[in-house]
C-alpha cells in the first residue's frame, strides 16, 4: 500500500471510530464514493521502474550492475518468473539472455509463442553474487516489485520457473518436485511451476516434463483465445 492510500485509510479509520462514538454503527457508501478516494488503477510498468529507481532495497545493489526490471508484452496474457539474473542477464540489463534464456525462448516458441507475446522476469531484480541462491531478505525487499508487476499486466497464468519462483509465488517451502506441474490459483491468476531452464542444461532428461506443463499452458491458453 503506498503512504497516500495509507494516509486515507487512517483517516477513514479515525473517522469511522468517531462515528462509533456518536452511536452510528453502520454506513453506506455508494461505489462512485469508494472510487474517488481510494485510487482503482493498477501502476503502468514505467511507473514500477522509475519507483524502482536505482535500488538499494538490499544488498544486492552493492555487486550487480544493472537491475533487471523486466520485458515482454505490458498486457501478456502469460507471465514467466523466474529466480534471478545471471551474468549475461546483469551485463545486458535483459532477463533470460544466456544459455538458460536461449532454452526459455525455445519453451516459449514450442506452444507457439514468440518473447514478445508472453512477459519474462525474475524474483529478484539483482544478480546475486556467483549466481547462489536468493536469500529470504533480498526476496522480501524485492517481491513488492514483482506483485506490482503482476498487478500491471494483469495475466491470466503465470510459468513458475524454478524453486524460488514456485516457492515465492505460492507462499511455501514444498519443494519444486513436487509443485512442478500442478496448477495453483492466485488472486484469479492461474499458477503453474516447473523447472528452470538452468535446471534443464544440467538435467536434460527432466525436459519432458516440462513439455508436459508446456502442453497444459498451450491448451489454457487456446481455451482463453475462445473465450474472448
Ligand atoms: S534485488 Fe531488488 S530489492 Fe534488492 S537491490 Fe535489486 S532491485 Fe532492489
Amino acid at each position: 500500500m503506498d503512504q497516500k492510500v495509507q494516509e486515507i485509510v487512517a483517516d477513514l479509520k479515525a473517522y469511522l471510530e468517531y462515528l462509533k462514538g456518536m452511536g452510528i454503527e453502520t454506513l453506506r457508501v455508494t461505489e462512485e464514493k469508494v472510487e474517488k478516494v481510494i485510487p482503482s488503477e493498477a501502476p503502468t510498468l514505467e511507473e514500477i521502474r522509475r519507483e524502482l529507481g536505482d535500488c538499494k532495497r538490499c544488498k544486492l545493489h552493492r555487486t550487480r550492475s544493472t537491475i533487471v526490471f523486466g520485458e515482454g508484452n505490458k498486457k501478456a496474457k502469460l507471465m514467466f518468473i523466474g529466480e534471478g539474473p545471471g551474468y549475461d542477464e546483469d551485463v545486458q540489463g535483459r532477463p533470460f539472455v544466456g544459455k538458460a534464456g536461449q532454452l526459455l525462448t525455445k519453451i516459449i516458441q514450442s506452444i507457439h509463442l514468440e518473447r514478445e507475446e508472453v512477459y519474462i522476469t525474475n524474483i529478484i531484480k539483482c544478480r546475486p553474487p556467483q549466481n547462489r541462491n536468493p536469500e529470504p531478505d533480498e526476496i522480501q525487499s524485492c517481491h513488492p516489485f514483482l506483485e506490482k508487476q503482476i498487478q500491471s499486466i494483469q495475466p491470466k497464468m503465470i510459468c513458475a520457473l524454478g524453486t524460488f519462483a514456485a516457492q515465492t509465488l505460492l507462499s511455501t517451502d514444498a519443494k519444486i518436485t513436487s509443485l512442478r506441474g500442478r496448477v495453483f490459483e492466485l488472486g484469479g491468476i492461474k499458477v503453474l511451476p516447473t523447472y528452470h531452464p538452468a535446471y534443464l542444461l544440467r538435467n536434460p532428461e527432466r525436459k519432458r516434463e516440462v513439455w508436459e506443463d508446456m502442453k497444459q499452458i498451450s491448451a489454457w491458453m487456446a481455451e482463453e483465445d475462445g473465450g474472448d
